[in-house]
């Protein structure tokens, strides 16, 4: 988890608060699939975060779907509050291959940068290399940087500036 704060403060370029362990909304739970509904979640984690919050990333180990898809590695509300990555199908133990923890986290990192990319209003790039870049395999993961191309990048700098100016009102602790 530290490893994941780090690199969100370095590329994101916000501080980092880490919370205590949330309850796990139940509800999200589908049990004929024996996944996590990550919408579900979401709506959750709204209210979940605390009022000083400028954006929340919740990390979890369970394995998340969306209805129409088979899974999700995450998923964030566009310009909204909320966040959330999966490190269940980041571990290579998932897909038979031998467990690197340096890996997935390398897969997590990049991952929660892309959520909350979201949550600043970035949508998906173009450029493979790009922290934006949709994944919808493994290996897209591993194909992209955990960094923006040069246009993420300018944009994401501009709304991030803006919204530590507005949570940085006498009293207001910031938080990501
Ligand atoms: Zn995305
Ligand atoms: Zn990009």
């Amino acid at each position: 988890m530290e490893t994941i704060a780090e690199c969100i403060e370095n590329i994101i370029g916000a501080p980092v608060r880490m919370l205590e362990d949330l309850d796990e909304p139940q509800e999200a739970f589908v049990e004929n699939r024996n996944q996590w509904d990550s919408s579900v979640i979401l709506r959750a984690l709204i209210n979940m975060a605390p009022p000083d919050t400028l954006r929340l990333l919740g990390v979890t180990s369970r394995d998340l779907c969306v209805p129409v898809l088979t899974f999700v590695f995450g998923q964030a509300q566009l310009d909204g509050l909320v966040s959330i990555i999966s490190t269940a199908r980041l571990k290579p133990e998932f897909y038979g291959l031998s467990a690197s923890p340096d890996l997935t986290l390398e897969r997590a990192c990049k991952e929660s940068i892309h959520e909350l990319g979201h949550t600043f209003g970035l949508v998906h790039c173009g450029d493979r290399s790009c922290a934006m870049s949709l994944s919808t395999h493994v290996g897209d993961v591993d194909i992209k940087n955990a960094e923006f191309c040069r246009g993420c990048r300018s944009f994401l700098r501009d709304r991030v500036t803006a919204a530590l100016a507005d949570e940085s009102r006498p009293g207001r602790e910031k938080q990501l």
